[in-house]
């Protein structure tokens, strides 16, 4: 059974959101992987996906029934820089799903050929950075956050040019929603505020129906924004482009291009190669996406008030709880983390001086917290009387705890995962499909990934960083 897009409320916003225009056809459409259990999720057919036709459309040369393909219009601050027209230059809207518990999600064809976005851009995608996005994508499912889904990859059968020659290959993209903080500069750049209203009440329809004014929108999400970064901290993702046309209005992880998991934890790390400033670092995430709340405020401005003062000052207001909200959110994934129930005023002491321990050190993120958890992360440290001075303090915290041992244990176990996408692991899984056509390592990572709580012991490979540690590796931005 094909998919049926049956309600597609984008599309029905005026004409200036979006273009119209289908995806354009590729030689040799070959299906290398499908998300059969995200399929059915959806309400959709995995067999039909993976026959001859559903192929045909994933790879964007079948429009499916219903489906009223869009390029999405927004702008974006990118590493600062306001550019006023962006917008999905090398992506397709398909349409909109509601599955069986009335959840809306829009299908996306990412690399679906050039649109009028595309400026100098081919439109295209590499295979390369196609899995990867699958790759982490899906193990941020699996890891609790907050993120677009990957549905399907499919090898185009046509080449593209990046560094080198590469195959090009289309992802299909599952997200809330494709909205952005850049959508709304979009309108409010061009002084649009009917759009504006449209879009918001848009939004407030789709994510966050118990908002009662626009004002009360843009707090959710501040909220949900805090909440996500909060997250990402708490597992050690660099999220790499943390442009506001990449910061997604219903709070998901959006974008995955030059992203990577900290290995060695230090809040400088950068893997990015465009990031030479060091701009999006692992710990400048929450003061970013601050900055990326002021600018959707700046935004909404004149949905607040008429007289603009007022609407700044409401602004002001509204982005003045952000600190609190996300400082809180981070105590919380923190305290989670080391196994603490109750709260206390020491805590966030307890834990800045466990990561600068961590920072000293050079030691891995992932398997401190994870060992901790074990009762044996001091074999981790260089110099391990240090630790053993924090240890101390920790321990005599833990003793105000009212859970036993075992229950904290097993509580740290289920929020500090064993295996995360280790860089280097996530290379040789894209090496050996890129130049093997072999697929096998990109399979056994999902596998592993998708449990990533779950110690086991075939699998301990996963679980340990690079012998040289990651300070030499690159991430590139796809594109
Ligand atoms: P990104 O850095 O991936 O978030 O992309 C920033 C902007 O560049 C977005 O408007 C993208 O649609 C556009 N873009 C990225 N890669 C391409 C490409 N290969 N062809 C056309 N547009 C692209
Ligand atoms: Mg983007």
């Amino acid at each position: 059974m094909p998919p049926v897009f049956t309600d597609n409320s984008y599309a029905r916003l005026p004409d200036r959101f979006y273009a119209r225009l289908a995806p354009t056809p590729v030689s040799a459409p070959k299906l290398v992987k499908l998300n059969t259990a995200l399929a059915l999720q959806l309400g959709l057919d995995p067999a039909f996906l993976a026959s001859p036709e559903g192929v045909e459309i994933l790879a964007g040369n079948k429009v499916a029934e219903g489906s009223e393909p869009i390029a999405l219009a927004y702008a974006g601050h990118q590493f600062g820089n306001f550019v006023p027209q962006l917008g999905d230059g090398r992506a397709v809207l398909l349409g909109e799903v509601v599955d069986k518990t009335g959840t809306r999600r829009d299908i996306q064809l990412k690399g679906s050929g050039p649109t009028p976005f595309s400026r100098r851009g081919d439109g295209r995608a590499a295979l390369g950075p196609v899995l990867r996005e699958y790759i982490i994508s899906e193990a941020m499912v699996a890891l609790g956050i907050p993120t677009t889904r990957s549905l399907a990859a499919v090898i185009t059968g046509d080449p593209v040019i990046r560094e080198n020659i590469m195959p090009g290959a289309v992802l299909t993209r599952v997200a809330s929603s494709h909205i952005r903080v850049g959508t709304f500069q979009f309108f409010a750049a061009r002084g649009d505020k009917e759009a504006l209203k449209l879009l918001a009440d848009h939004v407030i329809a789709r994510h966050y129906p118990d908002a009662k004014s626009y004002r009360e929108l843009y707090e959710r999400v501040i909220e949900r924004q805090a909440n996500l970064v909060a997250r990402w901290l708490g597992v050690g993702f660099i999220h790499g482009v943390m442009n506001t046309d990449n910061v997604s209005i219903a709070g998901e992880t959006i974008d995955y291009g030059p992203c990577a998991f900290m290995d060695a934890y230090h809040p400088e790390t950068v893997f990015s190669s465009i990031d030479q400033t060091g701009r999006y670092a692992f710990g400048k995430q929450p003061q970013i996406a601050g900055w990326n709340l002021a600018r959707l405020g700046e935004a909404m401005l004149p949905l607040f008030d008429e007289d603009p003062d007022a609407a700044l000052a409401q602004a002001n207001e509204s982005l003045g709880n952000y600190g609190a909200i996300f400082g809180h959110a981070y105590l919380g994934v923190l305290r989670r983390k080391f196994g603490l129930v109750t709260e206390q005023e020491s805590d966030g002491e307890l834990a800045q001086s466990f990561m600068k321990l961590l920072a000293d050190n050079g030691t891995d993120y992932t398997q401190a917290f994870r060992k901790l958890g074990d009762g044996t992360a001091r074999g981790l440290f260089e110099e391990p009387a240090a630790f053993d001075a924090w240890d101390a303090t920790y321990r005599a915290r833990l003793a105000q705890e009212p859970q036993d041992e075992a229950t904290r244990r097993a509580a740290m176990q289920a929020v500090n995962p064993v295996y995360i996408p280790r860089n280097h692991k996530v290379e040789e899984a894209l090496a050996a499909a890129i130049q093997d056509d072999n697929y096998e390592p990109f399979e056994k990572l999902l596998t592993v990934l998708a449990k990533p709580f779950e110690e086991r012991p075939e699998f301990a490979a996963y679980a340990a960083p690079p012998a040289g540690g990651s300070a030499n590796y690159q991430t590139f931005c796809g594109t």
